[in-house]
């Protein structure tokens, strides 16, 4: 879209965010909402999960005084700009009051909507409905005992995979080629979709024949081949829950812990392992012969999945990754309790890293300034990931039990029995039972530590010599 349009388009948002909050609290739909909750025996199991949906979203909405909606829409785009702008002077002092002012009308926001516990129980609703601070807290406890000392065996290993192999150059058309065979493999449909380029990867479900993924190409090709399949395990999952229940809440899914769980599953799962390779390695590789000619599959592996402590989030392995997340969460739970002074950020900052992770960053852009998140308000966002993460884990486990053989398949390319068993257990429900419910029916257990600490032994202890 042009980038003259952005004043015109700003203007036209904030109007239909208007009117859809207007909608969304008005007294015509309370009282349609408040009949079908007193005549709730007379629904089916989907239409009441759909009024649940539907007097949950009203229901808050209605508790966000509008002078409050306003004022943060205004606040968190004034700290979001001034983010940008300190971080490329690397100047934290600058940015601090923006941040405090955002940090207070959060807890604003919290205080409205009203929880039990910790006011950031308000705010993980938003992201992960029924969410509590008490249960996440102790899940990302037990990651983070796990991965500290695990993340430091991996570095005493002393191995440390040739990354050339990766860094290419590898030319953007043909990378475009490969990773369209990707998920035509997964079984994206793109006559339901479209696949196209963009400065900033993302998945965008429309209607379940419109669902749309962009990527972005650069001589390195991980960042194109995990990228699509991580935004296209999002597309299944929109096409899938969208095609479930057309125009209704129901299709929309809220849990950002699912719905990362779907690209996680395919971007590392799938995607970074040794069956995948074995089959499509060779195609590559044939694509490639000017890059790979010279390289093994097991050394392409092995550079796909090395694994090493950096400061940008964005850019860590699958290993690290969740200690940057447990950091942001550490930290973020600690603001709104009231328990860091928002000066002394920085500093509690590099101290973590340097204990989680054993490295310092040198300056506040490469360390706190680095997310847009909390510039822009998504507080309660960051431990998403992680639960991504972790349910990934929990649900490749659940259907290796249930698809026969499910690593042969992979290896012979046979993706589409994975893809429809996450059809079956996640993609279909939809918005219609929350996180726990769904995590329990899908795999026997709410969301726990257990299947992503075992994954990671069964992986990274060969790969780095470590039994
Ligand atoms: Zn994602």
């Amino acid at each position: 879209m042009p980038s003259k349009g952005i004043d015109g388009r700003s203007h036209v948002l904030a109007t239909l965010a208007g009117l859809r909050h207007d909608k969304l609290t008005a007294h015509e739909l309370r009282d349609v909402l408040q009949g079908l909750r007193e005549a709730n025996g007379a629904l089916g199991d989907i239409e009441k999960a759909q009024v649940a949906e539907l007097w949950r979203a009203h229901d808050k909405a209605t508790r966000v005084p509008g002078t409050l909606v306003r004022r943060l829409a205004e606040v968190r785009s004034r700290a979001t700009a001034a983010w940008a702008e300190a971080r490329g002077r690397n100047d934290f002092p600058a940015f601090a009051p923006h941040l405090q002012e955002v940090l207070k009308l959060t807890r604003d926001l919290a205080d409205a909507l009203g929880y039990q516990g910790h006011p950031y129980n308000a705010l993980l609703d938003e992201y992960e409905p029924d969410a509590r601070v008490d249960e996440i807290g102790a899940v990302l406890s037990e990651v983070k005992e796990f991965l500290i000392p695990f993340v430091k065996r991996i570095q005493e290993s002393g191995r440390k995979p040739d990354l050339a192999p990766v860094r290419g150059p590898f030319e953007h058309a043909r990378q475009e080629e490969f990773c369209r065979r990707v998920i035509s493999a997964m079984g994206f449909d793109l006559e339901g979709g479209r696949f196209d380029r963009s400065a900033h990867p993302f998945c965008t479900g429309i209607h379940h024949g419109d669902v749309r993924l962009t990527l972005r190409y650069k001589d390195d090709i991980a960042v194109a081949l995990f990228g699509i399949m991580h935004e296209a395990g999002h597309g299944l999952y929109e096409q899938g829950s969208l095609g479930a229940f057309p125009r209704s809440p129901l299709g929309h899914v809220q849990s950002l812990g699912i719905h990362e769980s779907q690209s996680r599953l395919w971007e590392n799962n799938v995607g970074r392992s040794l069956p995948f390779w074995r089959r499509f390695y060779p195609e590559l590789r044939a694509m490639f012969p000017e890059v790979l000619g010279a390289t093994g599959m097991e050394q392409f592996y092995a550079a796909i999945n090395d694994v090493r402590p950096s400061l940008i989030r964005i850019e860590a392995d699958e290993v690290t990754y969740n200690l940057h997340i447990v950091i942001r969460f550490e930290i973020e739970t600690e603001l709104m309790g009231g328990g860091i002074p928002v000066d002394e950020l920085p500093g509690v900052w590099n101290e973590k890293y340097e204990r989680y992770l054993g490295i310092t960053p040198p300056d506040a852009a490469s360390g706190v300034m680095q997310d847009i998140h909390w510039s822009s308000g998504l507080i309660g966002y960051f431990p998403t990931y992680t639960l991504g993460t972790l349910n990934a884990a929990q649900l490749y486990a659940a259907a290796e039990r249930a698809i026969p053989d499910l690593a042969g398949k992979v290896e012979r390319g046979e993706l589409l029995p994975l893809k429809e068993w996450l059809g079956d257990n996640v993609h279909r429900h939809g918005s219609r039972f929350k996180p726990r419910e769904l995590m329990t029916r899908a795999t026997g257990r709410p969301t726990s530590a257990e299947n992503f600490t075992a994954y990671l032994k069964e992986k990274y202890e060969p790969l780095y010599g470590l039994r």
